[in-house]
């Protein structure tokens, strides 16, 4: 009997270690999750916090396009590593040049029904900047405030002294008529008539962080509707509208640029961020919740790791973000 348990243990025994030998049926590996690749690159834009409520189907669909196609642009360009700057003057370049946005062709009419451009642009590894405001004869305003920023030792020009200064740079130039469009002159009656309590808006913006991990940001716009001529709004203004640092974020903004100027806006999130070591998404619904009024607008941003925050107290705000790691959408509501 004792002799018959032994046999059964050894047998046991043997059992055991035939399943342990190599070549025993291997063990089902769990799939590993795969690693996500390490940032590169990341944008966002914006085509103005000022959609109205009521947007037709065909209308939004026409937005989320143009979104889709600008951000396209920019995903392309960084992938093949241009820099911040580079791109997001041709992203807005793009939108400039697009009826739907209040920018370039787009832009809105002043109370004397004639289009005053502004622009900035600023690099987040230098703080280099240019900006020019009032602007009637150039296409894109955003390559001329390139080449504030980069052909002349200051970082601002207004009115006359800015087309003089396109015409030293030989940037591109078209009759005043060029920025008159149905759509924008309509809302301008309609703001005369009184039909419609607030002003048309919109402009656009673009934030970077390139392959070399610089951050730029551009903001361009037609301004408000009815706007007073000679009103100067944030968009061109830095630390209002427009903002780069690496040591902190790049950020774009879109509103009632008096709102964003009081309260020095895109520095403002830069500063918390920087100084505050707040987070960026915390540093921007901060400032867009609790410092700017309801109604007053909205911002995108982003930090040198990626970091995108898209924030608004509008009911909408065109935007788009993508980044290398596969991130790409575009939103209205
Ligand atoms: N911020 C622009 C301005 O006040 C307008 C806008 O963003 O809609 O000129």
């Amino acid at each position: 009997m004792r002799n018959l348990r032994s046999l059964l243990c050894l047998l046991l025994l043997i059992l055991g270690c035939l399943a342990c030998m190599p070549g025993g049926e291997p063990e089902p590996e769990t799939p590993e999750a795969p690693a996500t690749p390490p940032l590169e690159w990341a944008i966002a834009i914006h085509g103005g916090a000022g959609a109205p409520k009521d947007l037709s189907d065909s209308e939004q669909l026409a937005y989320k396009l143009a979104l889709e196609e600008t951000l396209a642009l920019g995903r392309g360009l960084l992938e093949t590593g241009s820099s911040g700057v580079d791109v997001v003057e041709a992203v807005i370049r793009k939108m400039e040049d697009q009826e739907l946005f209040n920018a370039g062709r787009g832009s809105v009419f002043t109370n004397q029904g004639t289009n005053e451009l502004d622009a900035s642009i600023m690099d987040g590894e230098t703080k280099a900047c240019g900006a020019v405001t009032g602007v009637t004869t150039v296409k894109n305003p955003i390559t001329l405030a390139r080449k504030v920023m980069e052909n002349s030792r200051h970082v601002f020009f207004a009115g006359e002294g800015a087309e003089q200064f396109a015409t030293l740079m030989e940037v591109e130039r078209v009759d005043p008529r060029y920025f008159f469009t149905q759509r924008r002159w309509d809302a301008w009656q309609r703001v005369l008539e009184k039909e419609k309590a607030a002003a048309d808006r919109g402009t656009v913006g673009c934030v970077v962080r390139d392959k070399a991990g610089n951050l730029a940001a551009g903001t361009s716009t037609g301004g408000l509707t009815n706007k007073r001529w000679g009103r100067i709004g944030d968009s061109p203004v830095v630390g209002a509208g427009t903002y780069a640092s690496n040591d902190s974020c790049a950020v774009s903004g879109t509103g009632i640029g008096e709102q964003f100027i009081r309260n020095a806006v895109a520095y403002d999130i830069c500063a918390r961020v920087q100084y505050g070591g707040a987070p960026l998404d915390t540093a921007a619904r901060a400032v867009i919740e609790t410092v700017l009024n309801e109604g007053d607008g909205g911002v995108i941003a982003l930090t040198p790791d990626g970091t995108i925050a898209m924030e608004f107290n509008t009911p909408a705000m065109f935007r788009g973000a993508a980044t290398s790691q596969g991130r790409f959408e575009v939103a209205i509501w």
